[in-house]
C-alpha cells in the first residue's frame, strides 16, 4: 500500500492551507457575525483553480483528481467551514453533474464556468415533505413543445443566494410509471429565468456567511435541451452526485476537527491552572490525544473513498464511513475543544464557541446520520 501522496496533491494541499491561514482564518470570524458573502475570498479561490481541480482543463479544470480536491475542501474548511461547503456544492456536486450526465453543449456552456469559480452552482432535491425521503418529491416538470414547465418548490437551498450563482439543479417529476412509481429528471435551471423565484433566506444558528434559501417555481419555462442525462433517470443521478458530496462532508469534518486541535492545544498550552499550563493535566491532554487520532481516522477515511473513486472503484459504503465517522467526530471533537477553554470557550470571540454551533450540522446535511447508517446497514444485508 502506498499512502503517499503525489507531488501536485502535496502542492494543492500546501497551497491551499497557505491560503487558508493567511486569507480566510483571519475574516472567519466575522464572517460568521455579519453573515456577509467573501466573494473578494471566492475570486481569489477560483483565481488559484480550486473550484475545477477534478476536471480536465477542455473544462475549465486543472486536470487533477479527487484526493486533490478533497485535500483542498479539508484545508479551507480548516478556515472556514462555509467555504469548503462552497467548493462541496459547487464542484463535488453541480459541476461533476453536469460533467458526468451532461451534453457536450451543456458542459461548454454551464461546467467551464463553474469549474473555473466564475459562477457558483446550486443543487435542488430537498423539499418541504421530502428530506431523507427524497424519492417522495412533489416539484413536477411537464413538457409542452419545446419547453419544460416547472412548478413546486424546494427547501434549504444552499449557494443559489450568491450573485454570481449561474444555476440549479433540480429533481422534479414528469410522470408516472404504470405501477405508480415517479418519473424524476433533473433540469439545469439558469438563476434569472422568470418563474425561478429566490423565495425567504433562513436564519441559521451557524453558517451564517453560506446563504440558504427557499427556491420557489411557478410556470417556470427552461428550454427541452435543459434536461440534464437520462429520461428517468435523474433520482439515481442526484444521488450519484451526493456520494461524492458525501466524501466532501467527510473532508469538512476533518477540517473543522483540525481548526479545533490547533485551538484548543495551543490554549491548552497557555492557560495556567493550579500553577501549570493545563495541558500538563491528563484529563485535557488525553481529550487532545483523542481529537489527534480522530481526525487522523477521519482523514484516511475521506482519502480512502476519494481514491477509490479515482480509480473508478465502488466506494458507496466508504464514502458513507466517511461522512458518517468524520461529521459525528467533529461535533464531539468541537464539544471538547470547548470544554478545553472553560468559560472562555463559550464566548464568542473564541473560534471554537463557533467551531461548535457549525459542527452540529455536518451530521444532517448530504444524508443524515440516520441515512449514513441505513446505506451502510443495506451493503451488509439487513
Ligand atoms: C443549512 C442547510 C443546507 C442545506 N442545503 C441543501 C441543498 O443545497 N440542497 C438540498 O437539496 N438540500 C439541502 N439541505 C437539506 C438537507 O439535505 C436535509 O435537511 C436532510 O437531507 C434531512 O432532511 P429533512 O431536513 O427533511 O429531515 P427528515 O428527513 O424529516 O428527517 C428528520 C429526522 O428523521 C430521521 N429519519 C428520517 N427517515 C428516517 C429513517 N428511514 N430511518 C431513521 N431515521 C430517519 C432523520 O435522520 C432525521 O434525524 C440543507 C439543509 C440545511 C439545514
Amino acid at each position: 500500500m502506498d499512502f503517499a501522496l503525489s507531488d501536485e496533491q502535496q502542492m494543492i494541499r500546501d497551497m491551499c492551507r497557505k491560503f487558508s491561514d493567511q486569507v480566510i482564518a483571519p475574516r472567519a470570524a466575522q464572517m460568521e457575525e455579519t453573515g456577509e458573502y467573501p466573494y473578494d475570498i471566492i475570486d481569489q479561490m477560483a483565481a488559484l483553480g480550486m473550484m475545477g481541480i477534478p476536471f480536465p482543463e477542455k473544462y475549465g479544470g486543472s486536470g487533477g483528481d479527487w484526493v486533490g480536491l478533497h485535500l483542498c475542501i479539508e484545508e479551507i474548511s480548516r478556515g472556514d467551514i462555509t467555504l469548503g461547503a462552497l467548493l462541496d456544492v459547487t464542484t463535488s456536486i453541480v459541476a461533476q453533474e453536469i460533467y458526468v450526465f451532461g451534453t457536450e453543449k451543456q458542459k461548454k456552456r454551464w461546467l467551464i464556468p463553474l469549474a473555473q469559480g466564475k459562477a457558483i452552482g446550486a443543487f435542488g432535491l430537498t423539499e418541504p415533505d421530502a428530506g431523507s425521503d427524497a424519492a417522495s418529491i412533489r416539484t413536477t416538470a411537464r413538457l409542452i413543445g419545446n419547453e419544460w414547465i416547472l412548478n413546486g418548490s424546494k427547501q434549504f437551498i444552499t449557494n443559489i443566494g450568491y450573485d454570481n450563482a449561474s444555476l440549479i439543479v433540480v429533481a422534479a417529476i414528469s410522470g408516472k410509471l404504470t405501477g405508480g412509481k415517479s418519473i424524476i429528471n433533473t433540469f439545469i435551471v439558469p438563476k434569472g429565468t422568470p418563474g425561478l423565484i429566490i423565495g425567504k433566506q433562513y436564519d441559521k444558528m451557524a453558517w451564517r456567511s453560506s446563504p440558504t434559501h427557499e427556491v420557489v417555481f411557478e410556470d417556470c419555462r427552461i428550454p427541452k435541451e435543459n434536461l440534464l442525462g437520462e429520461e428517468g433517470r435523474g433520482l439515481a443521478q442526484h444521488l450519484s452526485v451526493l456520494q461524492t458530496g458525501r466524501i466532501s462532508i467527510g473532508a469538512i469534518s476533518v477540517g473543522l476537527m483540525q481548526a479545533c486541535l490547533e485551538a484548543s492545544l495551543s490554549y491548552a498550552k497557555e492557560r495556567v491552572q493550579f500553577g501549570k499550563p493545563i495541558s500538563k493535566f491528563q484529563a485535557v491532554s488525553f481529550k487532545l490525544a483523542d481529537m489527534a487520532m480522530n481526525i487522523e481516522l477521519g482523514r484516511l477515511m475521506y482519502l480512502k473513498a476519494a481514491w477509490l473513486k479515482d480509480n473508478n472503484l465502488p466506494h458507496t459504503a466508504e464514502a458513507a464511513y466517511a461522512k458518517l465517522f468524520a461529521s459525528e467526530m467533529a461535533e464531539k471533537v468541537a464539544s471538547d475543544a470547548v470544554q478545553i477553554h472553560g468559560g472562555y470557550g463559550y464566548m464568542d470571540k473564541y473560534a471554537v464557541s463557533r467551531y461548535y454551533k457549525a459542527a452540529k450540522l455536518l451530521q444532517i446535511v448530504e444524508g443524515t446520520s440516520e441515512v449514513q447508517r441505513i446505506i451502510i446497514t443495506r451493503l451488509l444485508g439487513c
